[in-house]
């Protein structure tokens, strides 16, 4: 042995005198500290060893005295070797070795709440604006009429599972530090229930549950955004002695060629003649309640930007509304007739430095800094 042998007793924090009950006790607070189930060190694995191998020489009557009488060595020469135990996992360990569960939940059936269900429903962005009522329609398990859940046929009882006799859970036994390691797991002919029906019920095939085609409204609230979930409380799977499960449905906002959404600003575009844009003109811009109208001075250049306030979307906080961009678009005749091309190689002409000089007066300040 090249590592230093540390005395039993100081490993569990005893001392010589210490009772079974005891030193039980001190395993017991240890193993819950130590087990690399529970444990980030990183020497928690050895610690649990050195621990768990303390307490099979002070847990058993006759190495106890051995150890008491000549130290490691008289364990050696009495022929001891600790066991090579597989830790298992620490739940285990306990249920094995305490007769009890550490995480305080039973091996027989838990209370199982059902699993939530997840659907699609899509929208029009106009009733994302305005909000919709919706029904959607989502296969659930649920719990079945005819047995009421039990998976029984109706007037047949329960009996007494023949896989585990009763107990809900079966051992299985292997080597451990405790002479035998016993590992508990849920019987899985009754599922930890300890009876299995007499006869299952026809409707669901003993399952207790059947799948079954459920519709109800959904209430989508205004300002929707596109990809957000709605939960459904209690629409979803049935439970196993719980409570069932929730539905989620994912919205989907079907894009609408006039809008762009941006959040909860809406984006549009307006066109304009090269006439228009220069002489000014009042344009009417779809929006999502109706046409609103749209005055843009002489002189509007394309690219720019006009803010309808409070046209967006509704927000989804049920405070006010986003805005409504309108970006301007200068159309450029593509084909010109001869008299066309004339006036407008005239205007041309015509045209100076001064006609196209950025006009920076008070009131186009003013305009750009409330635009
Ligand atoms: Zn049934
Ligand atoms: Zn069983």
């Amino acid at each position: 042995m090249a590592t230093a042998e540390r005395d039993y007793y100081e490993l569990l924090g005893i001392d010589r005198s210490a009772t079974e009950a005891e030193i039980k006790r001190a395993f017991r607070k240890l193993a819950r500290e130590l087990h690399p189930d529970v444990s980030e060190a990183h020497d928690a694995h050895e610690r649990f060893r050195e621990v768990a191998q303390a307490y099979e020489v002070l847990s058993n009557a006759e190495t106890r005295e051995l150890y008491d009488r000549y130290g490691h060595a008289g364990l050696r020469r009495g022929g001891f070797t600790p066991t090579d135990f597989d830790l298992g996992s620490l739940s285990d360990i306990f249920s094995a070795f305490f007769g009890d569960d550490l995480f305080g939940a039973t091996t027989r059936q838990r209370r199982a709440r059902g699993a939530d269900v997840g659907t699609v429903v899509e929208i029009e962005l106009a009733e994302a604006f305005a909000g919709v009522k919706k029904t959607i329609s989502v296969e659930v398990a649920v719990t079945c009429a005819t047995c009421a859940g039990d998976g029984a046929a109706p007037g047949t009882g329960r009996v007494t599972c023949s896989g585990c006799g009763g107990a809900g859970r079966l051992q299985q036994v292997s080597r451990s530090i405790f002479g035998e390691f016993v590992r508990t797991q849920a019987c899985p002919r009754c599922g930890g229930a300890g009876t299995v029906v007499e006869r299952p019920c026809e409707a669901c095939d003993g399952a207790g549950r059947i799948v079954d085609e459920r519709a109800f409204p959904v209430e989508i609230p205004a300002g929707i955004h596109d990809g957000q979930q709605i939960r459904i409380r209690g629409e979803g799977h049935a439970g196993r002695g719980g409570p069932p499960g929730d539905v989620f449905a994912e919205v989907r906002v079907r894009p609408d060629p006039r809008f762009v959404r941006d959040g909860d600003d809406i984006v549009t575009a307006v066109d304009l003649t090269i006439a228009q844009a220069a002489l000014g003109a009042r344009v009417a811009v779809p929006t999502l309640d109706g046409d609103a109208e749209l005055e843009l001075p002489a002189g509007t250049q394309p690219g720019e930007v006009r803010v309808l306030r409070g046209r967006g979307m509704p927000s989804l906080q049920g405070r006010g509304r986003g805005n409504q961009r309108v970006h301007v678009n200068v159309l450029v005749p593509r084909r010109l007739t001869a008299e066309q091309r004339r006036l407008l190689e005239e205007f041309e002409h015509l045209a100076g430095e001064d006609t196209y000089r950025p006009d920076e007066g008070f009131f186009d300040r003013l305009r750009s800094a409330f635009s």
